[in-house]
């Protein structure tokens, strides 16, 4: 077998990824993946209790929890400080961390619109942006390969939702922002991608998932079931590694065929 066959295309090998909101959820299974592909995970989230839980889930070494509020931005800059502390650089970002605060369009309060926007789009910009500029100086100081950005979207932002605006334009804007960065940073090598899910078994979506819902929800679902988290972070990995390596500016969606774009 000659070496080509033997290599590894996913092999996160020596990068170091930050996964903000992976206390739990897609995040964790992102950051468990990042570390099974050879990786270190700088896992971010604003849960403090989550974040200890995972610490002795990990190889020594190979880990760093961070609790941060990834929508305030000094907590963001320390956040990315710690990490190149640590390990060295930083080599992937998932802007991960989400919440909802679902209500009707014409109930919905200016809070619920701004947490959900802040936690959502203001946080990814943040972190986009203090992860970038660390990104751009390994570039501009001879890195290659300096890293690749992955924003988690949502087919909320695709084709719209009922009882969650908020959401849905958060998740339409992440594609925006995605394709923006992807077209700025192109020049450094710095690679931005999303990934949409469709519903995925986390707390998130126990709603959806409930007996009163779970049946008009599967049936729109052509593989006709949920998505694991441990399969939601695949194509999220796939991104951040070489395999992707002339991707950019995409989105990928892992939602069983829910919805689909020609
Ligand atoms: P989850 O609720 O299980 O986990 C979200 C995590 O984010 C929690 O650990 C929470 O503490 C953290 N978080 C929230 N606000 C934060 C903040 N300001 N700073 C730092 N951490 C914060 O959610 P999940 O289902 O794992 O979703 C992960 C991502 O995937 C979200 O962006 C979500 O919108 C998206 N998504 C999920 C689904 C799904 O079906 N679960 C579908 C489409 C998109």
């Amino acid at each position: 077998m000659s070496n080509s066959l033997n290599i590894n295309p996913m092999s996160l090998e020596g990068r170091t990824v930050i996964v903000t909101g992976a206390g739990q959820g897609i995040g964790r299974a992102i950051a468990d993946l990042v570390v099974a592909l050879g990786g270190n995970a700088v896992i971010a989230d604003m849960n403090s209790e989550t974040l200890a839980k995972a610490e002795s889930d990990y190889p020594e070494g190979r880990y760093l929890g961070v609790a941060a509020d990834i929508s305030d931005a000094d907590a963001v800059q320390s956040l990315v400080d710690s990490a190149v502390e640590k390990f060295g650089a930083v080599h992937g970002l998932v802007n991960n961390a989400g919440i909802t605060r679902p209500a009707m369009m014409n109930k919905l309060t200016l809070e619920q619109w701004n947490q959900v926007i802040s936690v959502h789009l203001t946080g990814a910009f943040l972190c986009s942006q203090a992860v970038g500029r660390h990104m751009i100086e390994r570039a501009q100081a001879g890195d290659a390969n300096p890293g690749s950005i992955v924003n988690i979207s949502s087919d909320a932002g695709v084709q719209g939702t009922i009882g969650q605006v908020n959401y849905a334009t958060a998740k339409a804007g992440i594609i925006g922002m995605t394709m923006s960065t992807a077209r700025e940073w192109a020049k450094y090598s710095i690679r931005a991608n999303c990934v949409a899910f469709g519903v995925v078994e986390t707390p998130m979506t126990e709603t959806v998932r409930s007996e009163k819902f779970a049946d008009t929800y599967l049936s729109r679902i052509p593989l006709g079931r949920w998505s694991s988290p441990e399969e939601a972070a695949r194509p999220v990995c796939f991104l951040l590694s070489d395999a992707a390596a002339y991707i950019t500016g995409q989105r990928i969606s892992a939602n069983g065929g829910m919805q689909m774009a020609g």
